[in-house]
């Protein structure tokens, strides 16, 4: 499952780039990962049981709005810009509209709001650790 190997990648991280106890790690997901957050969380708890460096730390999950970038005329904008284009894309597919699968697809669908071009790119889709917090020596003391 992907949200496994999401959450084994993160444990990695931190154990491969802290030597300190991690308290917390914000990890960003994109908007359209169509991840289960639950599960994300399940396989995150099992695996930082594994080592001392991740088994206290408290995983937080931020969600990215994707953001387009219109290689045209060079401006950027939200999801919320193209509300209506997305609207008429899926009254077109009912539900199974395809960007649900395949946020690759925007720009096959979108236009830039600026200046009509289907030149776009989307960004905002990598997922990636924003913070860690770690224990600082002696700040934090545990007699169990
Ligand atoms: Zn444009």
């Amino acid at each position: 499952m992907h949200e496994w190997s999401i959450a084994y990648s993160v444990v990695k991280t931190l154990t491969d780039n802290f030597d300190k106890k991690v308290l917390k790690v914000t990890l960003v997901l994109p908007q359209f990962s169509f991840l289960d957050l639950e599960i994300l969380k399940e396989a995150f708890d099992e695996l930082k049981k594994e080592n001392k460096v991740t088994q206290d730390a408290e995983l937080k999950i931020k969600i990215a709005e994707p953001i387009f970038k219109c290689r045209n005329c060079g401006k950027e904008f939200k999801l919320s810009d193209v509300e209506k284009q997305l609207n008429e894309v899926r009254s077109q597919y009912g539900e199974e509209y395809p960007l649900h699968l395949m946020p690759e697809l925007f720009p096959a669908f979108l236009k830039c709001p600026y200046c009509g071009s289907h030149d776009i790119e989307a960004k905002g889709q990598e997922i990636y650790i924003e913070s860690v917090e770690v224990e600082e020596s002696g700040a934090v003391t545990r007699t169990s």
